[in-house]
């Protein structure tokens, strides 16, 4: 992959010919190298997108632009394992997990596809002599700012929406993972996106990230990342009174009563805090259960943590690498404060002798009794940390499971419907799973959050209006 921008379908070389190292967090070692771009880069690209817009990509109908989509979600389809190699590289995640990424934005790109010419304004009742309706239209040249966890995912679901609404695309991968995002846009080209419609810049955040969401050419900013980043991004793009949407973090609570299914939700609580090392906005980390079943749920827990094998996404195992070695240090301060606090560990996978040194390894930990006022239950530790506490009743796991400063998800286990209902709605999130979490991730399910979780919704039909501007038509015919 050259060390270069992707800018109106064509590679490009950065401003300021500087670059940035790629690593790979199976063994820590530097494999290639990618631009770093700055705020002459995105001026080129924005300008490159604008013109896109108000050219070739306009004039495409909607049915045209569906089948643009369908093919390019047809090609990743074909390239999945290609696709795989690359994420899983950049990312450090087990194969199996980033060949799932790779099927996603294909079927992203096919469910969008679909959708471009189903997006259609109202006509609405008024006074006698006029004729009222209502427009969808594009935004016009929107940004992407993209983490480093899920880019393809992310890249899927956010330039996804904002293409099947009309809109051209200047995208910022994050620093640290970015290739099959720069491989995508180039797989686009092929299949026959117009130049200037999906444009990628790399570089730091502070530099060419900071660039896009504060460029006054930018009709939209699509912002996934940490809460402390997104206020930033949010007040940047505040200048220049552009929208945004807010992907932010979690604290994810999975709430377990009495009466759970135990068959049901042991798998499904140990991948929520084990996928992709734990470093999932969505990961499920703070483990609320009822007292009776509080000690019989941390023993079968324990016995599959204690089977958990974390090597390189190569290996394939449960569990990969931590993208870098600032973020294992990371992961490192909470469990040695964990230790201070006198907070105990229930059980813990294992690294396997095969993974190098210098790999960012963390094997998974099941952590008990952790006071919901801690540290370790308030904030994102984007770590396969989990940290388990017990609940009396219905209304303590309601108050526990709203207490931290997000709401980006919940997973409820229980049998009783009632109960199911109630907590659905007692409990501030963005979306809550009952007897299940995540729903296997189905493109076509609204995501997003409250709180600090953000604010905004992408995946589903729901992200097309945030994509788009509603303009209001009335006629006076007499
Ligand atoms: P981050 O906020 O550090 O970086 C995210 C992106 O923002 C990167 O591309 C980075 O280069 C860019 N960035 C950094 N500073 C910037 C600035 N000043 N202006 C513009 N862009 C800037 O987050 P991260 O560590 O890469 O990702 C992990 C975080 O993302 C976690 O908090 C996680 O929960 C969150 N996340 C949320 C979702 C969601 O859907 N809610 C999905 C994935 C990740």
């Amino acid at each position: 992959m050259p060390d270069q921008h992707y800018i109106g379908n064509r590679w490009v070389a950065s401003a300021s010919r500087q670059a940035i190292p790629v690593i790979d967090p199976s063994d820590g070692q530097q494999y290639d190298e990618i631009a770093r771009g700055d705020a002459s880069d995105i001026q080129f690209a924005v300008d490159t997108a604008r013109s896109a817009f108000e050219g070739q990509w306009s004039l495409m109908s909607a049915a045209e632009r569906g089948r643009l989509m369908y093919r390019l979600s047809l090609a990743l389809a074909e390239r999945v394992e290609e696709f795989a190699q690359l994420e899983a590289r950049d990312c450090g995640k087990p194969l199996r997990q980033a060949r799932a990424d790779a099927a996603a934005v294909a079927r992203y790109f096919e469910f969008y596809a679909g959708a471009c010419d189903k997006l259609h304004g109202d006509t609405i009742p008024y006074q006698a002599g006029y004729t009222v309706m209502t427009l969808r239209e594009p935004l016009g040249v929107t940004g992407h700012i993209i983490p480093w966890n899920y880019p393809l995912q992310i890249f899927g679901r956010s330039v996804g929406g904002a293409l099947a609404a009309g809109n051209t695309c200047v995208v910022k991968p994050a620093e640290d993972a970015c290739m099959s995002i720069l491989a995508l846009a180039e797989l686009a080209a092929e299949v026959g996106f117009p130049a200037g419609v999906i444009n990628i810049v790399t570089g730091y955040g502070h530099e060419a990230g900071a660039a896009l969401v504060s460029h006054p050419g930018i009709d939209h900013v699509s912002f996934t990342g940490s809460a402390a980043i997104g206020t930033l991004v949010a007040q940047a793009a505040a200048v220049n009174h552009v929208p945004v949407t807010l992907e932010l973090g979690g604290k994810s609570p999975q709430i377990v009563f009495a009466d759970a299914d135990l068959d049901l939700l042991l798998p499904a609580v140990t991948s929520a805090i084990v996928q992709n090392a734990g470093q999932t906005c969505s990961a499920g980390s703070r483990l609320l259960i009822e007292k009776p079943v509080y000690e019989k749920v941390l023993d079968l827990l324990a016995s599959v943590f204690e089977r958990l094998q974390v090597g390189p996404a190569q290996m394939d195992l449960d569990c990969g690498p931590l993208i870098r070695r600032t973020q294992q240090q990371r992961v490192w301060d909470f469990l040695s404060d964990a230790h201070t606090d006198g907070i105990s560990v229930m059980a813990q996978g294992t690294v396997v002798p095969e993974a190098p040194e210098s790999g960012f390894y963390q094997a998974p930990t099941l952590l008990r009794d952790v006071p919901h006022t801690h540290r370790l239950a308030q904030e994102e530790v984007f770590g396969p940390v989990l940290a388990a506490m017990p609940f009396d009743d219905e209304m303590q796991a309601i108050r526990l499971a709203n207490s931290t400063a997000f709401g980006l998800v919940a997973g409820v286990w229980t049998e009783n419907g009632g109960r199911q209902m109630r907590m659905a709605r007692a409990v501030r999130a963005g979306q809550v799973f009952i007897n299940n979490y995540g729903a296997g991730g189905g493109v076509e399910l609204p995501f997003g959050g409250v709180k600090s979780s953000g604010h905004g919704r992408e995946k589903g039909f729901e992200a097309l209006y945030g994509f788009t501007t509603l303009k209001t038509i009335a006629i006076r015919h007499g």
